[in-house]
């Protein structure tokens, strides 16, 4: 089926674009047409991503395509303000980013009575402070120069249902979908839209992180009856950053093939 072009003049920012959903996510955002910025605190990793989107685009085949890495800790306000900075001063792309994904995340996972603090400081730093940062950056950027836009913040079903192991991550996902609903009510009147999305268990680098047993008994919990890829995911967010979903925002959508429904 041939790609659709919903992005054609769409600049789109993807943390976390080095690995897993972030760089399905930016492919699947470039198939739509859209200039992708892939931003990993991992520059090599990012670069990755960028040459598997050569000659993907609205212009592809037509023309050189600007997609860019850029290697960025979202934990750094300053390192985030940079980035955005260094996006709208290249001539490829002198816009702030319309579409902007936070998606860049770890996990650091211990049981409650033995959690150190570092694990939950480092966790929150990246999965709740960073999408923060990025969320705060990119806004201001497109309010002062008069743009809409699409924010999309991968939270996780986690964050709603809690797991073993995982207080410090929970919390992180439930704060960015709390924040997602705050930022689509300050921002609806300037034509942002925020929207979070909570993967249920995709495969990716982390996930392979979880012992092979625990994945066979969440599997059997699936209504769908396997995990998800990471192009799921990605298919939600093509989904969001379009018009197609242009009176969306303030919601959560679980992509999940239905666990914890
Ligand atoms: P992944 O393969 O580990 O990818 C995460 C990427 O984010 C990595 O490239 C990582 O770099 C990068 N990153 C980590 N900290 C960063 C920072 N401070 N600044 C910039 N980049 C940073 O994981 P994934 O499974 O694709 O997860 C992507 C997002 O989806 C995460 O927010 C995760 O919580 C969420 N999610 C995943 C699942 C799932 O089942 N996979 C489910 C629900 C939600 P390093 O490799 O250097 O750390």
């Amino acid at each position: 089926m041939a790609a659709q072009l919903r992005l054609r003049s769409a600049l789109a920012l993807v943390t976390g674009a080095g690995s897993g959903l972030g760089r399905a996510i930016s492919q699947r955002l470039a198939r739509e047409g859209a200039l992708v910025v892939a931003g990993d605190r991992d520059g090599a990793a990012a670069e990755g991503t960028i040459r598997l989107l050569e000659g993907m685009g609205s212009e592809a085949g037509s023309g050189p395509r600007c997609h860019a890495a850029f290697q960025v800790d979202v934990a750094e306000a300053g390192a985030v303000q940079g980035l955005i900075e260094q996006i709208q001063v290249r001539a490829c792309f002198s816009r702030p980013p319309s579409v902007v994904v936070s998606c860049a995340g770890i996990i650091r996972d211990e049981f409650l009575l033995r959690m150190p603090e570092d694990y939950w400081d480092e966790v929150i730093a990246v999965n709740l402070k960073g999408t923060f940062l990025v969320t705060q950056a990119a806004a201001r950027a497109l309010v002062s120069n008069g743009c809409g836009g699409s924010i999309i913040n991968i939270s996780s079903i986690i964050g709603k249902v809690g797991n073993l192991g995982q207080t410090n991550y929970a919390a992180s996902k439930a704060g960015v979908a709390g924040m997602t609903s705050s930022v689509a009510l300050e921002l609806g009147r300037h034509g942002i839209r925020c929207n979070s999305i909570l993967p249920g268990f995709i495969i990716t680098p982390m996930t392979k992180k979880v012992p092979q047993k625990v994945l066979d008994q969440i599997t059997a919990r699936i209504p769908m009856g396997h995990l998800g890829v990471p192009e799921d995911v990605a298919d939600v967010v093509a989904f969001l950053a379009s018009d197609d979903s242009g009176y969306i925002t303030g919601t959560t959508v679980e992509v999940t093939g239905g666990l914890f429904m």
